[in-house]
């Protein structure tokens, strides 16, 4: 037998933000077209006028674009099956309906709402489902015509056969809906305007989708959209519906919850391959492995449908955290400047990253490379840096933990031999010279350990513990050389403020 490409594809509404659930869908769908050699198709299911927004779509593809899901057929790409955005296919969906209706599979129904309110009270005081009762059904056609011709305002419905609806999900095996559940279902609304499952439908077939891959929210449409394909006489692909994301407390994965949205953990400094590689765990699993790391190639290479669960997947903030540092370790220190930049510019600290002068870069390097190891996004790095730019001192000598430090004798006569020893030398200080004489002032004081060290530190840095001293020295040295919109002060000048207060 001939083997199928594999056509997948994502088809997200531009009505608001790429959340994880619809991420992780497209996630899923780009690796199976990867993992397989298939194309990974990009639809943009705009018929909501109401909702949809040419802005949402934008954000949408430079989101996908970011997480490198890239598009062998969509917007921006082409391909042989477009246009991509069903707001451009309308004519498409009218003369498919045309074609139901001239075969009998689908008919008028003229029902008013009011009429179908009546008949849903009914249903519920005769604890009957609440589903159309098909009075339409028996129109004939010549009625059924006539009744449009003389401008009736009517629904177009699809005539669904009396038998179970089924059909086969790959994470949840085979499913059957029996039909009355479905009734008939709308196709287009009296207003024209065509609904999603069967636009969806319509478009899938003609985009030779073989396996539909979605969030399990969408699981009660399948069989609607199984009776188009049959109505149609089209094969029927495979589906995979995903299971729900919960938040810690088991509920659906919401704003409540955190920040959801792609956009947002851009703007924190997660990488993107952080998010891809979490997002891939949130369902799936490797074969016989407990590995939590894989880059997007080794994704594409063990990802497998089969192998996801249809058990809800438990959003994990501090591994989505666990994940980013791991990536932060291992990402091009270049790539971590140029994204770690505009957090220091936005808090006032750093000039404009295309103007800065060499030696700027040069010290924000050092900068990145020192706090990077404390932080789980890159969005934390001003906040550890702050006392770079800013210390305060009547906050550090009033911490209760530093007063205690600050209040002994041994401390004072440290921090006086320190501050005697920078008056006499001019140089810059090196982490060498500091060492020298951090040995001389042990002996001279009899301080050593943390009543030795932990005065000066909270002289430099406002707290008595923080990065290694040979990192740190260099920086403020290096860092009060810079022109600099916020000025860091040198060892120097920070003891003498330190001791003027
Ligand atoms: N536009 C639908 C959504 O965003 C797509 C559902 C589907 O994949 O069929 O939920």
């Amino acid at each position: 037998m001939e083997k199928k490409e594999t056509r997948v594809r994502f088809a997200p509404s531009p009505t608001g933000l790429l959340h994880v659930g619809n991420a992780r869908t497209a996630l899923y769908n780009w690796l199976v077209a990867r993992h397989t050699g298939g194309k990974f198709i990009l639809r943009i299911e705009d018929t909501d006028v109401e909702r949809s927004r040419e802005e949402h779509e934008t954000q949408l593809i430079e989101d996908l674009r970011w997480l490198g899901l890239s598009w062998d057929e969509g917007p921006e790409v082409g391909g042989p099956h477009g246009p991509y955005r069903q707001s451009e296919r309308l004519e498409i969906y009218r003369s498919h309906t045309e074609q139901l209706l001239r075969e009998g599979k689908a008919y008028r129904c003229f029902c008013t709402p009011e009429e179908l309110e009546a008949e849903r009270q009914k249903a519920i005081a005769e604890h009957r489902p609440q589903v159309y009762s098909g009075k339409c059904r028996a129109l004939s056609p010549q009625d059924s015509e006539a009744r449009a011709a003389a401008g009736a305002p009517f629904a177009v419905r699809l005539r669904i056969p009396e038998k179970p609806l089924r059909f086969h999900d790959i994470v949840r095996g085979e499913v059957a809906f029996p039909h009355e559940t479905v009734s008939d279902p709308i196709l287009v609304r009296s207003s024209g305007v065509p609904v999603y499952n069967y636009v969806v439908t319509i478009d899938d077939a003609l985009m030779q989708i073989t396996h539909v891959i979605r969030g399990d929210d969408h699981i009660s449409n399948t069989p609607k959209q199984v009776a188009i394909y049959e109505a149609f006489g089209w094969p029927v692909p495979e589906f995979a519906h995903l299971s729900t994301i919960l938040g810690s407390d088991r509920e659906r994965l919401s704003k409540r919850h955190g920040a959801t949205s792609i956009a947002s953990f851009r703007e924190m400094g997660i990488l993107p391959e952080a998010l891809v590689n979490y997002l891939a765990l949130l369902g799936w699993g490797p074969e016989g492995g407990t590995r939590e790391t894989f880059t997007a190639e080794e994704l594409v290479h063990e990802f497998r449908l089969e192998r996801v669960t249809a058990s809800p997947a438990v959003f994990d903030f501090d591994k989505l955290h666990w994940l980013n540092r791991h990536y932060l370790k291992l990402a091009d220190p270049a790539r971590l400047l140029h994204l770690a930049w505009p957090y220091f510019e936005k808090s006032g600290w750093l000039p404009a990253q295309d103007h800065a002068e060499q030696q700027i870069g040069a010290w924000f390097a050092k900068l990145v490379a020192l706090f990077l190891p404390s932080v789980d996004c890159l969005e934390q790095l001003p906040d550890k840096a702050r006392f770079l730019f800013h210390l305060d001192v009547e906050a550090a000598r009033t911490d209760p933990e530093n007063t205690a430090i600050l209040q002994t004798e041994s401390a004072q006569r440290v921090l006086a031999a320190f501050a005697q020893r920078l008056r006499e030398n001019a140089a810059p200080l090196t982490p060498e010279v500091f060492k020298s004489w951090m040995n001389s002032i042990k002996a001279e004081t009899g301080a050593k350990g943390k009543d030795l060290f932990h005065p000066v530190r909270i002289a430099l840095t406002g707290a008595h513990s923080g990065p290694e001293f040979d990192k740190l020295i260099p920086l403020m040295e290096e860092g009060s050389q810079c022109a600099l919109p916020t000025h860091v002060a040198s060892v120097r000048e920070r003891v003498e403020r330190f001791l003027s207060q």
